[in-house]
């Protein structure tokens, strides 16, 4: 029976983020009531959109061996976490923080990639104990470092080397990484000869390549590109000895924060897979924000309205930059809607945060029915790179985390209280 109304409900309810009777509503529900029970400012996911985003890509590739590494730096929450895991996804990890939050949310070791470009002593020792999937090496440095770990520990770190093809994502500067002027990867042109430097060395096994070109890349042509060539140079590795088993094409795809068509899980798929066909190797993948980003809101509060001389109209939320960093670190555009269908005259305006920082902006020159002082608003897509970028300057908390499934929400993330805060001080 059960079975039957979760099936009827997922026909008759749209999932994700839609309008019901003109209000903003999560897989039908209002969430008018979820910010009146909990607050603002409020992060909101819906479980539907996240499941019918994640089997987006994986129906997609579901024609070429493959496994999808949820990106957990986009949104670690344990309760997202889960969902994920429930879903098939492994976990791509960015930090021993990460690991540490994978296996608290029953990820397995050997479902798990450890990525980073800076990856201390501690934390590889921490990712060989545990016997993860790979860890993604930047350096040869760090392989250096890895197979000294494992040769004290008597085992052999399975390693995949993070090679920097040289491509431009064409995405924004500060979220570009394939270029030879950014800091990430070994160069192209010198992995042969890293992998015939590592052959015999007993602590590390290099079993794959890996790339990561950018984030938010709605041109799929540079990661075409990027696949060939990685695919390319793993199959001369191969034919050379080195036992090379997959290769790691990263996350990265983006999605509409403006409205304007993107590509698809398919069109993703279609770029990447004839590269990798018929060269029997894996394909592991780690998206993050194409999964998460469009299935999360951050819910405010409009605190005060004041129109300043030269006309420039400010509203002010009660969520800024300690909530959402996106529009300030990349000048990143995010909807910014009434939850509530008002009818008032449309007015231009600059929706900012409480913060004393000018940059404290969530958008400029917005038209919106004219806000005023205790209205709902909802500032759209921000479940990926939002709550976990969120931080306690000003002295100010952390939000809870709500997540709706099946016409329920609950809270997965209290929120914060002073004495959180400042538990940790003398
Ligand atoms: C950030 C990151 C990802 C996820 O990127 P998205 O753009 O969120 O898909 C995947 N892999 C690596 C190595 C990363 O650094």
């Amino acid at each position: 029976m059960r079975r039957w109304d979760k099936i009827i409900r997922l026909i008759v309810t749209e999932t994700g983020f839609s309008r019901k009777g003109g209000a903003l509503a999560c897989d039908g529900v209002a969430l008018r009531a979820v910010a009146a029970a909990e607050n603002t400012p409020l992060y909101v996911y819906s479980a539907a959109a996240i499941s019918a985003r994640y089997r987006a890509i994986a129906d997609a590739f579901a024609s070429y061996p493959h496994s999808i590494h949820y990106a957990l730096k986009a949104n670690s929450t344990l309760a997202i976490a889960r969902l994920l895991r429930s879903l098939g996804a492994g976990a791509d990890a960015n930090s021993g923080g990460e690991i540490d939050v994978a296996l608290r949310a029953g990820f397995i070791p050997t479902e798990i990639v450890f990525t980073g470009v800076g990856k201390t002593s501690a934390e590889l020792a921490q990712a060989i104990d545990l016997g993860v999937m790979t860890i993604n090496a930047e350096s040869t440095g760090e392989i250096e470092r890895i197979d000294a770990l494992a040769r004290a520990r008597e085992t052999r770190a399975r390693v995949a080397l993070r090679v920097n093809p040289d491509i431009d994502a064409r995405s924004h500067p500060h979220i570009s990484t394939g270029l030879k002027t950014n800091k990430f990867g070994v160069p192209i042109g010198a992995v042969v000869e890293i992998c015939r430097q590592f052959a015999a060395a007993p602590g590390v096994e290099i079993v794959g390549l890996h790339i990561h070109v950018g984030s938010q890349i709605t041109d799929l042509e540079p990661l075409r590109q990027a696949s060939e060539a990685i695919v390319t140079l793993a199959r001369q590795l191969r034919d050379a000895g080195v036992p090379i088993d997959h290769v790691d094409l990263g996350g990265g795809l983006g999605i509409s924060y403006d409205g304007t068509p993107v590509p698809s899980a398919r069109d993703y798929a279609d770029a990447l897979l004839p590269a990798v066909r018929g060269s029997g190797l894996k394909l592991v993948l780690e998206p993050g924000r194409n999964v998460i980003a469009p299935a999360g809101v951050l819910l405010s509060r409009v605190i005060d309205v004041k129109e300043q001389p030269g006309g420039r109209l400010f509203v002010i939320l009660d969520a800024g930059m300690t909530e959402l960093m996106r529009p300030m670190l990349y000048s990143a555009y995010h909807r910014i809607e009434h939850v509530d269908a008002v009818e008032r005259p449309e007015t231009v305006c600059d929706i900012v945060g409480p913060l004393c920082e000018s940059s404290d902006t969530l958008g400029t020159d917005r038209p919106l029915a004219r806000p005023e002082v205790g209205d709902l608003m909802a500032v759209r897509d921000t479940g990926a790179y939002g709550a976990v970028m969120a931080s306690n300057y000003n002295r100010r908390l952390m939000p809870a985390e709500v997540l709706v499934d099946d016409g329920r929400w609950s809270v997965i993330r209290r929120r914060q209280t002073i004495d959180d805060l400042l538990a940790l001080e003398t």
